[in-house]
């Protein structure tokens, strides 16, 4: 049978290995003002000093520059490559039918990730440049465990060795994701541990401390401050993470141009800002310099609504061993309630998506913290779609999915981008509990 007069739907928009983009994009110089930079507490050492100790010296570059692009090095490309880079955008023409909404559904594949994460975006980037810079080791802190095990994987494939140190209350229970971690040569500690100062005081209290993020970055910083040959890595909220990402967005812009659309909306869930980021900066860039019409959704969950929070100066972190960030936030030292998207569950949201949110660029939704609205959204998406999302990329899909049923009753058809961050092949305990799958 002939090809030349069929018509076939589109549903993938690729780009070749050549179309990958070759430079990251630095919102700083185009933000509507500049960003107030971190700062110091009033009493106590100087964190700002500390910094140089505590990230790589090319990442700490790039958290204060005011060049547009950054070159992407060769070689990252490369491994950017290797990681499954680009990554397609789908059309959600299933989904579209099921909703029976006039609205255009895309959505961008990042569960397509070695890890099942964004995350690999800039571990990859902080490992390429670790390794450049002599560094044998990397260290960090994981919640969630979805950044330990990106940046586990990133050191293997740059031939690093990798420390996690895992919050207890999580690490004791997801043995598979340990499994994963270890399988990429990573050693994994439950925090807090015996292994460090602020640890070991906590430990020898209690031997079954649940532990926290805050404790876990003590540990990860205590530990690469006290070898020369080891370098500390965090994986949002900061710049640069943001930057690293942009990969997503651009991609998702040049997809859009090959098939003449653009978006009106897009959505992305939100923690602490990296993947939300990554995917909406580049088109924030067309609103803040080309004047185009966007609006912006980050998705977050009741549990840690940190864009609801108070925009002050606070700690990144639970033991303020970080300077100052300019941020929306809902106390460093505020407990959060455990949810199963344990990505989203942070205090505070990147000072750089916290301006843009202060100055009504970006509006924000919380569901419920049972969970139960934003998997039956998911569910909803796994039978038209098929793919898995991660329960955090769940609240993407969510949010998308309110705003398609919203253009169903306009009768709007709206061009709707969302973001799903990651896959959720470890996360199937989570959803049998909320959905209550027998
Ligand atoms: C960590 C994580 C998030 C939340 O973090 P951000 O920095 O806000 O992106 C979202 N989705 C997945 C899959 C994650 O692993």
């Amino acid at each position: 049978m002939s090809s030349v007069n069929r018509k076939m739907q589109r549903r993938q928009i690729t780009l070749t290995t050549d179309e990958l983009p070759k430079r990251w994009y630095n919102i700083l110089p185009d933000l509507p003002e500049p960003l107030p930079p971190p700062k110091d507490p009033e009493t106590g050492e100087s964190r700002l000093k500390a910094l140089p100790e505590i990230l790589l010296a090319e990442c700490l570059k790039q958290e204060f520059s005011t060049d547009r692009w950054i070159d992407i090095p060769d070689e990252l490309l490369s491994i950017y490559q290797q990681a499954g880079r680009p990554r397609p955008l789908f059309r959600a023409l299933n989904l579209e039918k099921r909703l029976g909404t006039p609205a255009k559904m895309y959505y961008k594949s990042e569960f397509y990730s070695p890890t099942g994460s964004h995350k690999v975006n800039t571990a990859l980037a902080q490992a390429f440049y670790a390794r450049e810079q002599g560094f044998a080791r990397l260290t960090t802190e994981t919640g969630a465990g979805q950044w330990g095990t990106a940046l586990a994987y990133a050191a293997s494939l740059a031939n690093l060795k990798c420390t996690v140190y895992w919050v207890r209350a999580v690490h004791d229970w997801k043995n598979d994701r340990r499994g994963f971690m270890q399988l990429f040569g990573a050693e994994v500690y439950a925090s807090p541990s015996n292994l460090t100062e602020v640890g070991r005081k906590l430990y020898e209290k209690d031997r079954n401390h649940p532990g926290s993020l805050g404790i876990a970055i003590s540990e990860g910083i205590e530990d690469a401050k006290k070898d020369k040959n080891a370098i500390y890595c965090l994986g949002s909220v900061l710049n640069h993470v943001l930057m690293h990402q942009t990969i997503i967005g651009l991609e998702t812009q040049a997809q859009f141009e090959k098939i003449g659309e653009y978006p009106d909306l897009v959505i992305s869930c939100l923690g602490g800002g990296s993947n939300f980021g990554g995917f909406a900066l580049p088109f924030m860039g067309d609103v803040l310099t080309k004047g185009k019409k966007v609006k912006f959704i980050a998705a977050q969950s009741q549990a840690a609504p940190n864009l609801q929070g108070e925009y002050k100066y606070d700690f990144a972190d639970h033991g303020e061993l970080t300077p100052l960030l300019k941020m929306y936030t809902l106390g460093h030292q505020t407990s959060l309630p455990p949810i199963k998207g344990d990505g989203l569950r942070y205090h505070g949201c990147s000072p750089i998506i916290s301006l843009l949110r202060d100055k009504g660029y970006i509006d924000t939704v919380a569901y419920p913290q049972d969970e139960k609205q934003v998997f039956a959204h998911a569910r909803t998406f796994i039978q038209a779609e098929g793919f898995l999302p991660a329960p955090e990329s769940a609240y993407s899909i969510a949010c998308a999915i309110d705003e398609a049923l919203k253009c169903k009753q306009t009768g709007e058809e709206k061009v709707i981008a969302f973001n799903i961050s990651g896959h959720g092949f470890m996360d199937i305990p989570g959803y049998r509990e909320v959905l209550g799958l027998k």
